[in-house]
């Protein structure tokens, strides 16, 4: 029997292993290792900030995929990846011996990028246990007497939902329904869009009456809220960083090739430099040949992939490469049942189709994990 260890429930290590759940490997023993139960579809945080979507509908339920791909699920967290060894140690205490490994942990966040966030702000990520803090600050606007200015670091595609997101259900839980939310970026808004894009969406931020702060890289958080480099101040009573990522900590643990910034390094067939049976994908891992941002689109391709790549080292067959998208459709939603849409240079779209084509794209992507698709073929 070959032993295959998942180590981490992102989108791409959900994928491959439904894959294999409907289609099994025969020879192969899966192991699946995440700290949660449940891991969360980040596309959907938004709305579920928002009150759009349940808990359950946003999240995979990792033990019901092992099951169905017939793997071990183990509860724990990888410490250390040690490739020479084929031994992949857990926080339990455990090592877990492997034939061929993938690594899907995602990126974390960088809590001392900005002065003082660590005391004065919440992180988005991990994203398990943003809900938790956001039910506390929730709790808190509902007093009369609570926060009501609220400012969101970051202007990236999940910053920008965050805000809007914020907005819609701040209004609702504050009892006088006066909220003010601002959102300060480095850079403009979503660099990664194109410009008309950009153009709706800065006129959707002016219609939700969320203050864009472009050019205003925060440098240091207090309590009464943000300080930018230049000197200006935007005052808030409560702050949510969604900027600054880092690799894993966790990935330095060990004998994989990484990039200078910390990420593994991975050749285009997913597998990480020098290693024969260990892939890297999602987030925690960087294809040097073909460098993109950090994005779900990208980890949800390589899912399919992984898993191709996966059953061809079992098989002794040749790896296939691949290659990520040069332009990917974006979707950014205003929690008021519009969103924006780009792709590449030319392509933007405003109103309520992109709206609906993003949320029938999110539902049908978490429906794939309900029971009734985990059906097994073989
Ligand atoms: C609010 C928000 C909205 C977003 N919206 C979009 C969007 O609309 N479109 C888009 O393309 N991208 C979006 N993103 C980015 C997207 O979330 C990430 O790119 C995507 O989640 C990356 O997936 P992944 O496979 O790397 O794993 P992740 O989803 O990051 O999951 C990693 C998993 O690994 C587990 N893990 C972590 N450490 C360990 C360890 N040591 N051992 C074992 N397991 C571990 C974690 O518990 C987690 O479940 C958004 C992000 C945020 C925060």
């Amino acid at each position: 029997m070959t032993h295959l260890v998942l180590v981490g429930g992102g989108h791409a290590h959900a994928l491959a292993l439904r894959g294999l759940a409907l289609d099994s490997e025969p020879g192969l023993r899966i192991t699946l290792v995440a700290p949660e139960r449940h891991s969360p579809y980040s596309g959907m945080l938004p709305g579920h900030v928002a009150g759009l979507y349940s808990h359950e509908a946003m999240h995979i339920d990792l033990e019901r995929l092992a099951e169905a791909a017939r793997a071990e699920f183990v509860r724990a967290r990888a410490i250390g990846f040690h490739g020479a060894e084929k031994r992949i140690a857990l926080d339990t205490g455990e090592n877990l011996s492997f034939d061929i490994a993938s690594i899907d942990i995602g990126i974390t966040p960088d809590r001392d990028a900005i002065a003082g966030a660590r005391e004065h702000a919440l992180a988005v990520k991990p994203i398990g246990s943003l809900m938790p803090k956001l039910e506390a600050l929730f709790a808190e606007i509902r007093r009369a007497d609570g926060p009501r200015r609220m400012l969101v670091i970051g202007g990236g595609a999940a910053g920008t939902c965050l805000a809007f997101a914020l907005r819609r259900r701040l209004r609702r839980e504050a009892p006088d329904g006066r909220i003010e939310v601002a959102l300060a970026t480095a850079e403009e808004i979503t660099p990664e869009i194109n410009a008309t894009a950009r153009f709706f969406l800065r006129r959707a931020l002016r219609r939700a009456q969320i203050t864009l702060h472009e050019h205003s890289p925060i440098a240091r958080i207090d309590e009464t809220g943000g300080h930018d480099e230049h000197g200006r101040h935007i005052a808030a009573d409560a702050v949510l960083v969604a900027s600054h990522a880092r690799a894993p900590g966790v990935l330095a643990e060990g004998d994989l090739a990484r990039t200078p910034d910390g990420f593994l390094a991975i050749e285009p067939d997913l597998r990480v430099g020098g290693q024969e049976a260990i892939f890297g994908v999602g987030d925690c891992a960087t294809m040097g040949a073909h460098p993109r941002p950090k994005a779900g689109v990208f980890a949800v391709r390589q899912g399919p992939a992984l898993r191709r790549n996966i059953r061809a080292l079992v098989r002794g067959e040749a790896l296939t490469p691949h290659i990520p998208q040069k332009d990917w459709l974006m979707l950014i939603a205003d929690s008021e049942g519009r969103a924006v849409a780009s792709r590449g240079s030319g392509f933007a779209f405003a109103g309520r189709l992109p709206w609906l084509v993003k949320d029938h794209i999110d539902r049908k992507f978490m429906a794939l994990f309900d029971s009734a698709n985990l059906t097994t073929r073989s």
